[in-house]
């Protein structure tokens, strides 16, 4: 179809897991009619994931492979997405990802798992704020390890003032919080005013230097399932926040997972 002069991608990098699906939507620049039909998808791999008519990808086997679409008879016209297919497990209750330990409204953890603090999160927390309070900043610990117990408390709380429909939108009903697996903070006040901080910009420019991401990003909301929390780190290891933080991902994006609850909360 020569009325095609460009396409483009709503994406650059997709994940999506061995067995889900994902959609990469296009957007054609025309200068007369042209159709869906008039464009062709392949795989570079289809070991690895393939791709209908209509650019939805299925995740076959882990790996990485190039999802390309161009216009039927053109193949000088073309957009390629990186597709990562990553493998989930399951393992005494806990869930998984590519080695990753997922907690969000879709994946939770058992009543018993009780790590506390992880020392990793801690060592690489501390040499952050001593880095911060070089340029004089001061980064500190508001929240860290909470067990099941702790959440119950908190999530009610909350459903007792707002109702749960309203809680879920920032609280964690118990065992679907993040700060039971130990790999994750919140910095100092845990309210709003601190994203107008100077530690808050400086803790979003350096997290990922120190393995952290801003797990719950400012218009991500309907993919995370949370509202914007600048002060919520989780450490997922340098090489991992770095390609997260600068590709702008969430960690749901970055994994290929969805948050959302399996149905109401029926306490
Ligand atoms: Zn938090």
């Amino acid at each position: 179809n020569e009325n095609i002069l460009d396409l483009s991608v709503d994406k650059t990098y997709l994940a999506v897991l061995e067995g889900g699906t994902a959609a990469i939507a296009v957007n054609m620049s025309t200068t007369g009619a042209a159709t869906a039909g008039d464009l062709v998808w392949s795989s570079s791999d289809e070991a690895v994931a393939t791709v209908d008519d209509s650019g939805n990808v299925t995740g076959v086997k882990a790996g990485k492979c190039d999802i390309t679409v161009s216009v039927k008879g053109n193949d000088a016209i073309a957009q390629t997405v990186l597709v990562t297919v990553r493998h989930l497990e399951q393992k005494d209750g806990c869930t998984y990802v590519d080695g990753i330990l997922i907690v969000n409204k879709s994946y939770g953890l058992p009543e018993s798992y009780d790590p506390g603090l992880d020392a990793t999160t801690k060592a690489a927390f501390e040499q952050m704020k001593a880095d911060a309070e070089k340029e004089g900043l001061n980064l500190y610990i508001g929240s860290d390890f909470r067990d099941y117990a702790y959440q119950v408390k908190i999530y009610n709380n909350y459903n007792d003032l707002y109702g749960w429909e309203m809680a879920d939108t920032f609280s964690a009903r118990p065992g679907y919080s993040e700060h039971q697996t130990g790999l994750t903070i919140d910095c100092n006040t845990i309210d709003d005013a601190f994203g107008e901080t100077e530690e808050a910009k400086w803790l979003a420019a350096h997290c990922a230097d120190y393995g952290f991401i801003i797990r719950f990003p400012d218009g991500k909301e309907n993919i995370t399932g949370y509202q914007y929390e600048p002060w919520h780190i989780r450490y997922v290891g340098v090489d991992t926040a770095k390609e997260i933080m600068s590709q702008g991902l969430t960690l749901e994006e970055y994994l290929g997972v969805k948050s959302e609850y399996a149905g109401a909360w029926e306490g």
